[in-house]
């Protein structure tokens, strides 16, 4: 059975002591459930502090936003897949549509972090989505189809197991415009059916598809119900204690 999962994406915000007392407050009103997972995603500055904190939990486990396409050595400023392992990262998005957008991440460059995680046994949360104008010409589903093809379908079966999906329209990230449920559902359904032509129907049943953009305690339960829905990557709702223990409660 495919794992839920609520993913908290804090993206490049808060200072060390509300990172800190954002995560006791997480720690605080929720509590372990067998099928669910939560996932923290701060900046790399607080990952290990995060790691520490949650270490008596291990339904909470810890995502880096990014990770170098490179293995270490000489490109200041990288952080490698085997510097987030060593210190007890568990997970890497990969692919969101803001490192694609002004970090010009091309699909070459997102299967080689792809790539790197993996070999480093990170788990991969891989975002895709369309823009605004590729859904109002109706190009959506070939969109996600060609983002897909071109990375995570090129892996062996046994790799794309530790893959889990995020589907995320961009024009939803951040806008406080979400899709319909509808909208969320016929695209994961969408994204399964090609998970089974390309791998199998077993693989494809077993792989987490996540939504995210905007999604908030208002919409999370309705959006979560869906039958190809197995959870949420979170933004802006992530970095407040409240609203995001609302959205792991409407699973
Ligand atoms: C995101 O950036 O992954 C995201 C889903 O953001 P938001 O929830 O703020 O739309």
């Amino acid at each position: 059975m495919r794992k839920k999962i609520v993913a908290g994406n804090w993206k490049m915000n808060l200072d060390k002591s509300s990172s800190e007392h954002l995560v006791k407050e997480i720690l605080e009103s929720t509590q372990e459930k067998k099928d669910i997972q939560i996932v923290l995603s701060p900046p790399f500055i607080y990952l290990e502090q995060v790691v520490k904190d949650c270490v008596s939990r291990p339904d909470v486990l810890i995502a880096a936003q990014n990770c170098s396409a490179y293995d270490n050595g000489a490109f200041t400023g990288e952080v490698s897949t085997n510097m987030l392992k060593s210190i007890g990262v568990d997970y890497v998005i990969i692919g969101h549509s803001e490192r694609r957008q002004f970090f010009s991440e091309s699909n070459d460059v997102l299967m080689n972090k792809i790539s790197l995680s993996l070999s480093n046994n990170l788990k991969v949360i891989f975002c895709c989505g369309e823009d605004i104008n590729q859904r109002e010409k109706d190009l959506h589903f070939e969109i996600i189809e060609d983002q897909l093809k071109s990375t995570v379908f090129k892996l062996s079966a046994n790799d794309f197991s530790k893959i889990v999906i995020a589907y995320e329209p961009i024009w939803a990230i951040g806008t406080g415009k979400t899709a319909t449920s509808d909208q969320a559902q016929e695209m994961h359904g969408f994204i399964r059916s090609l998970i089974t032509n390309n791998y199998n129907k077993d693989i494809s049943d077993n792989t987490t598809i996540l939504y995210g953009g905007s999604c908030k305690p208002s919409n999370a339960k309705a959006i979560f119900s869906e039958d190809d829905i197995d959870g949420g990557l979170i933004g802006g709702a992530s970095l407040k204690s409240a609203d995001f223990t609302s959205i792991i409660s409407s699973i």
